[in-house]
C-alpha cells in the first residue's frame, strides 16, 4: 500500500503530558471534553450523527489515543467516490482507519477548495510543521497545501520530497554557498536550479510549447512534480549541472502525476501521457512535436524519448 499514513494521533488526543504531575489535569480536562460532547451529540439528536466524521465519533466513544489515519484521493470510478446531484464523480478525499477501512470521504469542488478545507483540519493541519513539503515550501502555505494535494493524489511525489528533505543543505559550487533545496513561486516557466536544487514553479502554467498536441496541456501542479524530480537529481544523485539525460526521470515523474489527475480530478479526461521531450528536429529546426499517447500505451515504467536529430 503507498497510501499515506500518519503516524501521530488524531486531534484532540494528541496531547501527551509532558511529565507525570501534568497527567491528572489532562484526564480531568478529557473527562470535562468527553461530557461537553456527548451534551452536544444528545442536542444534535440521532439524526445528525450519520454526518459526522466517523473519526469523530470514535474518539468520543473513547478509543484509544492513537489511531493511525492514512488519506487518499480516491478515483473517480472508485465506488466510494462521491458524486454530485447529477451523479457526476467528485475530486473525493478519503481517510481509513489503520484495518484499511474507509473513515470518511469528503467531495470537493477543486483542488483549491481541498486546500482551503485541509488547512483548517486540526487532523491534517495541526502538525504541519512536521509533515513531508514544510520544509521544501520554507512555510510558505500557498505553496505548502498545493503540494499536499500532489503528493496525496501522487504518492511517489512523496516519496521524492521526503528524499529531498533529508539534506536540509546542499553546497551550491557555483555561488560557493549553503543553501536550502525549497520551492518558490515564479512567474516565468517551471525550472529547477540545478546547483542548488530549488524548485521555481508557476501556479498558472498549463502549456509547455503551445504546441498543436495534447500532451502539451497540463495541470499546473504536474509541472511541480517534474521539476521536483530534478531536485530529487541534484539532492540524491549529485546532479549539479542539468543535461538533457536529466528530463527521462522527470518526465517519467511527470506522467506519473498526469495519471493521478487522469484518474482522479474531474476535468482531467482530455489528459495525456508525455511521450517525450519536444519533438524530432531536422538539421536542426524542430520538425514536429511527438505525436499524442494513449494512456492504454502508458505504464509507471514508459520512459518518454529525447529530442531526436535528424540530419537530411
Ligand atoms: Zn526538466
Amino acid at each position: 500500500m503507498n497510501r499515506h499514513k500518519m503516524t501521530w494521533a488524531t486531534h484532540r488526543t494528541a496531547w501527551r503530558p509532558q511529565d507525570a504531575g501534568a497527567a491528572p489535569l489532562e484526564a480531568h480536562r478529557r473527562a470535562s471534553d468527553r461530557t461537553r460532547t456527548f451534551l452536544v451529540l444528545t442536542l444534535l439528536g440521532a439524526c445528525a450523527l450519520p454526518f459526522l466524521p466517523r473519526q469523530t465519533l470514535a474518539q468520543t466513544a473513547g478509543e484509544p489515543d492513537a489511531v493511525a489515519l492514512s488519506y487518499e484521493f480516491l478515483d473517480l470510478d472508485d465506488p466510494r467516490a462521491m458524486t454530485d446531484a447529477d451523479g457526476v464523480p467528485m475530486l473525493t478525499f478519503a481517510c481509513f482507519d489503520e484495518d484499511d477501512n474507509l473513515v470518511w470521504a469528503r467531495p470537493f469542488a477543486s483542488i483549491d477548495a481541498w486546500c482551503r478545507y485541509t488547512r483548517n483540519d486540526p487532523n491534517l493541519a495541526d502538525r504541519k510543521t512536521e509533515q513531508t513539503g514544510w520544509a521544501m515550501s520554507r512555510g510558505d502555505e500557498e505553496i505548502f497545501w498545493p503540494l499536499q494535494a500532489l503528493m496525496y493524489l501522487c504518492p511517489a511525489v512523496r516519496d521524492t520530497v521526503a528524499a529531498i528533505e533529508t539534506r536540509p543543505l546542499v553546497f551550491d559550487r557555483f555561488a560557493r554557498a549553503w543553501t536550502a533545496p525549497h520551492i518558490e513561486f515564479t512567474t516565468g516557466e517551471n525550472l529547477c536550479h540545478q546547483p542548488s536544487g530549488t524548485v521555481y514553479w508557476n501556479p498558472t502554467l498549463t502549456r509547455a510549447y503551445g504546441a498543436p498536441v495534447a500532451w502539451d496541456t497540463f495541470p499546473p501542479l504536474v509541472g511541480l512534480a517534474h521539476e521536483l524530480v530534478h531536485a530529487w537529481q541534484r539532492v540524491v544523485e549529485y546532479k549539479q549541472i542539468y543535461g538533457p539525460t536529466l528530463q527521462i526521470g522527470a518526465m517519467k515523474g511527470e506522467n506519473l502525476a498526469r495519471y493521478a489527475f487522469y484518474r482522479k480530478v474531474p476535468g482531467n479526461d482530455w489528459l495525456r501521457p508525455r511521450p517525450g521531450n519536444r519533438g524530432v528536429y531536422l538539421n536542426g529546426v524542430l520538425a514536429a512535436y511527438f505525436e499524442d499517447m494513449e494512456w492504454s500505451e502508458w505504464w509507471p515504467g514508459f520512459e518518454p524519448v529525447l529530442d531526436i536529430f535528424e540530419e537530411q
